[in-house]
Order: C-alpha cells, then structure tokens, then sequence
C-alpha cells in the first residue's frame, strides 16, 4: 500500500533546501519518515575543486592515452591515479529527490564488494565514497571479498590502508571462483539485515543508500537496484547512462538490454522507484534473510553473466519484485576490455589454419563481409577481448566472433559448397549458420555438406568439398576446452 504525506506540502514551501535536518514526518501509514540528506557532507564536496572534481572529465594528454595505462584494468588508471580518491560528484538525481523522506528506521547493510586483480586507485575511491556519502548508522559493514587477486597491492597493503576504516573487513577465496561464488562467500558472512552488492570500480553518489533500503523495509520481498551511472574509462567523466531510467530486459538469445518505460506506465513522479523485470547485474540490495529463502545465487555460475537472469526470475517467481530506485545513483567505470583472464571452458578462442599458420580474422567484420585470414595476434598481455580473433561455438551449434559473454551477433554463414564464408546476422536456424568441427580437424557444414578452406596467399576463406587430408581445410581450435568443443558436436558426424 503506498503512503501518504500529511505536511509535506507545507514544508516544502517554507524550506526549499530540503526538509531540515532531523526533522520527523507522520505519515498516513503511522511510520516516521526524515531527511536523510548529509548536508555537511554535501557542502563538503561542493567546495572541493581540481581535475576530475565534480565528475568532470579529466583533461587527458595524448601519452595519457597509451594503451598501457588501460592493459591492466580496461579503464585509464593513470587517470584514476590522478584525481582524488574523495573526489565530488555531480548530483543529477531528478530535482524531485532532494524533497524525498525515508523512513526514520531503516535496516542496516552489509555492503559485499567482490573484487579481482582491482587497480589501487578505483578499489580505494569505491571505499572512500562509500565512507563519505553513507550514514555510518546504515552500514553494518564493507566486506571486500579477494577472488584470489594476485597483484601485490591487493595484500598486505591493502589491509594496512584498510585499518584505518573499522568497519572493512577483507575474506579472501582460497582459488579463482569467480564473481558468483565471490559474492556468495562475502554474503555467507554477512551479518547486516539487507546485502548491499557492489562492483570495486564504482563511485556511490549523495544519499544513494537511504532510498534503497527504504523500499526493502516496506516490503522486504523485494530486490532494489540505484541507477547505474557511467564514469569513462577514458577520462572518469561521470554522467547518466543514455536514455537514463530505462527497465532491463532481454531478448530471445538472453542479451541483457535496456529499454524506454513505456508512456502508460510512467510515474506521476518519475523520481518515484518503478518495477523492472531484469536487473542490470552487478549492483543491488536485497534482505539477507530473504536472498537466502530464495536460495542465493546458483554457485555453478562461473565467472560472470547470466546470474541477473537466475536471481531475477527467481524474485518474481516467488512473489517479490524487483524496482530500478531513480534517487539511488551509482558510478561504475565500464571498462573498455576485460583485462583478466576468464579460465578456459568458459571461452573459446583463436581459428588457425594448419597450411596457412594464419587465423581467422573478424577484424573488419560486419554483417555481410566475408571472413578472411591474418596473421595471429599475440597472446598473453596483449590479448585483449577487443581483439577480433575469438570465437565461440554457441549452443545453436553457430560460430560467432567475440568470447562466450559478448558474443557479437554475426555468425558464420555460408550460401553454398562453394561461396566465401560470411558474417551475416545470426538467425538461430541452424541451415546456413550450422556448423561442427570434426575430429579431423575440418569444419564441416552439413547442410551444404562441404567443409571450409582457404586460400593462404590471397588470405581468403571459402566453401569446399571436404578433403581432410589438405592442410589448408584443418584448423586449430587455440586454448580451446575439450570438453565443450565435444558437447558442441555431439550431434556431428565424424
Ligand atoms: N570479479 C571477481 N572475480 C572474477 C571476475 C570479476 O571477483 O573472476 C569482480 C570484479 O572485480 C568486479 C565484479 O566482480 O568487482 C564484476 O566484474 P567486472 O567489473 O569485471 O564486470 P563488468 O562490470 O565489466 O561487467
Ligand atoms: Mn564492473
């Protein structure tokens, strides 16, 4: 049932700046509402002034813009190196939530933060902003939660600059598990009554956590998420992500998307929390004891990608909802690449051909362009995820470029046993975009049934009639996991 105001309208009147410190409101429901604005704070962080305060883009040199400062994180860190961990941020919450009151009694959170191989400089400024613009009396504790970093900065240093903040604690994994079972271990924990999840690259903006919680103590069957602002990973500008408030949705191939709320469902006050059936991912609070009815998350999840679905679908299946909290904004720095390496069986990567001693190259690739032949890219640091050399196997038994979890949507595709093989627009529909790779070494097409050749000196890729003794028809599957290239052809003849 929502609530209503009895004096608000009044107050607003005589005290514009807000609705005074420490005043209480009665509601009609009987529960206490109150300013929770920091206001100290606020006029803290409208003094502050240098490069990168306020959010405002840092003024980046060319050398600035090497490509080492990004190898190791995916976002500019000599940049982040730059401007203070305490920084100020913009405050581009709708006006409306500079007037908004929460209840008087709010429950507490522990704030999980999974964190792997995280620069120095953006671990620090998600604390420190967590510091300065959260209640004290809110946060139960900061659980940092190491999924087996192996950066030195990440050790002991890091627990002796912690020390100073009495309410961190730091667990660490005793192996690599990636994100899910990472944020399990630090929700395993947790002692607080809600959990707060957070990347550890994010900045939490004025009065981001009040808004939050007050949507889980009136209905603790509920999963909230803060609008997710972007910070560059160029310059660390902080603005909204385009369209701003947007519901998270999906479509027939599970690609997370964001899309407009439709008039007829918009708010009267579109600063006012609305429904959303998918949420983003990474950041959100949910009532501990609840999260736990619902059964966690999955812990076979590896890595990352896919648990926003799990945990989604489980909240409205079992009578909660899921709300977007337009007052709650939070940073977070989407990287440019991901910089860490993802353990082999969740990504399949380079395509090289045995005659040739080339790969397979999607580097011009767009829809309709035909795949061609380059010289392979060097692995190790330099192999990054922008690079146009990887390729998954996708459980429609296609070939698309890109690894597991930002799969592009081109796929291989043919025409005939004897046309250029393509990218075209993956349809889902096996025929032209079916493919298995043999024990051979060829890549067989069965609806044609002819296999992929190429030609090494004009460096081109093309249909022919299966021949496996030619070198140039086998081809090499790099760092590939055996075990998923066999359940990819366990329908494929050999
Ligand atoms: N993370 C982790 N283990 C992993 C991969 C990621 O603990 O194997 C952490 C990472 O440090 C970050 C969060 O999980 O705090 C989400 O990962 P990331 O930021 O790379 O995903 P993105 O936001 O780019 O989708
Ligand atoms: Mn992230």
């Amino acid at each position: 049932m929502r609530a209503f105001p009895v004096i608000i309208i009044w107050i607003k009147e005589t005290l514009p700046l807000g609705l005074g410190d420490g005043q209480l409101f009665t509601w009609t429901d009987g529960l206490k509402r109150k300013d929770w604005h920091d206001y100290e704070s606020i006029q803290k962080d409208a003094m502050r002034s240098g490069k990168g305060e306020h959010g405002k883009p840092y003024p980046l040199t060319e050398e600035d813009h090497d490509d080492s400062a990004y190898r190791e994180n995916g976002f500019n860190i000599f940049v982040s190196n730059n401007i203070a961990l305490e920084r100020s941020l913009p405050d581009i919450r709708h006006p409306n939530c500079k007037h908004k009151v929460y209840l008087e009694t709010l429950p507490n959170t522990s704030i999980i933060i999974p964190f792997h191989n995280e620069g120095w400089t953006s671990l620090l400024r998600t604390i420190h902003s967590i510091i300065n613009r959260t209640p004290d009396s809110l946060i139960a504790e900061i659980i940092l939660v190491d999924d087996f970093s192996d950066r030195e900065h990440l050790k002991e240093k890091l627990e002796e600059y912690m020390v100073r903040f009495a309410k961190v604690r730091i667990v660490r994994t005793k192996k690599r598990e990636g994100l899910i079972r990472t944020r399990l271990l630090g929700a395993s924990l947790a002692r607080g009554e809600v959990l707060t999840f957070l990347d550890s690259h994010c900045e939490v903006n004025v009065n981001w956590l009040p808004p939050l919680l007050n949507q889980i103590a009136l209905n603790h069957k509920t999963i909230v998420c803060p609008m997710i602002d972007v910070i560059d990973h160029n310059h660390f500008g902080y603005e909204a992500q385009a369209g701003d408030a947007m519901r998270g949705a999906f479509d027939w191939e599970m690609y997370y998307k964001r899309i407009p709320i439709p008039p007829e469902l918009q708010r009267a006050d579109p600063s006012d929390p609305f429904e959303s059936p998918v949420m983003a991912g990474g950041l959100f609070a949910v009532n501990r004891k609840w999260f736990w009815e619902l059964g966690g998350y999955d812990p076979g999840l590896e890595i990352w990608g896919g648990e926003q679905y799990e945990i989604s679908f489980k909240v409205w299946m079992c009578g909660g909802g899921m709300y977007d909290v337009p007052c709650s904004r939070v940073g977070h720095i989407y990287r440019k690449y991901v910089p860490y390496k993802v353990p082999s069986g969740t990504s399949l990567a380079r395509i090289r051909n045995v005659a040739a001693n080339l790969c397979v190259d999607s580097k011009h690739g767009a829809t309709g362009t035909e795949l061609r032949l380059d010289i392979c890219v060097k692995d190790g640091s330099e192999r990054t995820w922008s690079h146009e050399q990887l390729f998954t196997f996708g459980w429609r038994e296609d070939i698309r470029p890109g690894e597991p979890l930002h799969t592009r949507k081109f796929c291989f595709d043919a025409i005939s046993h004897s046309s250029p093989v393509t990218l075209y627009d993956c349809h889902g529909m096996k025929g032209n975009q079916h493919w298995s790779y043999r024990k051979d070494k060829t890549l067989f097409h069965p609806v044609s049934s002819s296999c992929i050749d190429c030609n090494p000196a004009e460096k081109k890729i093309f249909m022919n009639r299966c021949d496996p003794l030619s070198e140039t028809q086998q081809w090499i599957f790099e760092h590939i996991n055996m075990t998923v290239l066999e359940k990819f052809n366990s329908k494929a003849s050999s």
